[in-house]
């Protein structure tokens, strides 16, 4: 997948008020969905992605930098005995199209700690992604926040090492534009996604236009909020073929303009 040619001509920012008729595949984008799928489970990664590939599409992966390893800690119980991918298979799946983001060193909680040991956490996750995932550059990343959890002081910090990042407070976000360093995004859990996310995605089609942020995580029953495989197939094929919606994922989005 050629995903900067696929992006091209998409309208994003002010632009897209002022040139309806531009966009992707020549048509009127005026919503963008991006899936933030989180904690890099094995099998659901690999299925996600084989579903997204079905449409041509990119899938947004946020992964633990220690999640492969046997030292990691599962921090509840939603991660609890689910296999994780290891940076062998982020890297492939990258290659493939979709995108690797960081989702912590080990998947604290950075409001309960002291702002220097949240940032040490950060830093030591940024390094092992550069060294093991392919291409990686800290300034081009999406960095997001285990349990959308963040402070003021992290956020004011955090721009500093990475291109923006993700938290919580709510889903729609401004359409993207420079100079943007803050995402929010929603989330539902621990039950089954797919109502809450029916009912996001009602919203934002209802609007004008707008950047829906998803946070997801597993599939058929793994880890916190699930959704099901065939939700997910049939979900993005009736998206893909609306003319004004774009799936795409975060990083991908700010790359684009
Ligand atoms: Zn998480």
């Amino acid at each position: 997948m050629k995903r900067r040619s696929f992006l091209k001509g998409l309208c994003v920012g002010a632009t897209i008020l002022a040139m309806p008729r531009c966009g992707v595949k020549n048509k009127r984008t005026k919503y963008i969905i991006t899936l933030s799928f989180d904690d890099g489970f094995k099998k659901s990664s690999i299925r996600t992605a084989e579903i997204y590939e079905k449409y041509n599409l990119s899938a947004c992966f946020n992964v633990i930098a220690t999640g492969h390893l046997k030292r990691f800690e599962a921090p509840d119980k939603y991660q609890e005995a689910v296999p994780k991918g290891d940076f062998g298979l982020w890297n492939e799946l990258k290659k493939r199209g979709h995108e690797i983001m960081p989702h912590g060193y080990k998947h604290a909680n950075k409001k309960n700690l002291p702002f220097e040991q949240a940032k040490d956490l950060i830093l030591r996750c940024l390094d092992i992604f550069s060294d093991e995932l392919d291409g990686f550059e800290p300034k081009e990343a999406v960095f997001n926040f285990p349990y959308n959890s963040s402070t003021r002081e992290l956020e004011e910090w955090l721009p500093t090492q990475v291109k923006v990042f993700r938290t919580g407070g709510g889903g729609i976000n401004p359409l993207p534009h420079k100079g943007q360093v803050k995402l929010t995004c929603v989330g539902y859990g621990p039950g089954n996604i797919e109502q809450h996310l029916e009912k996001e995605i009602e919203k934002l089609l209802s609007r004008f236009s707008g950047w829906l942020i998803y946070n997801t995580h597993g599939l058929d029953g793994e880890g916190y909020g699930p959704m099901s495989s065939e939700f997910l197939d049939k979900l993005l094929g009736r998206l893909h073929g609306m003319e004004s919606v774009e799936i795409m994922p975060a990083g991908q989005v700010l790359f684009a303009i």
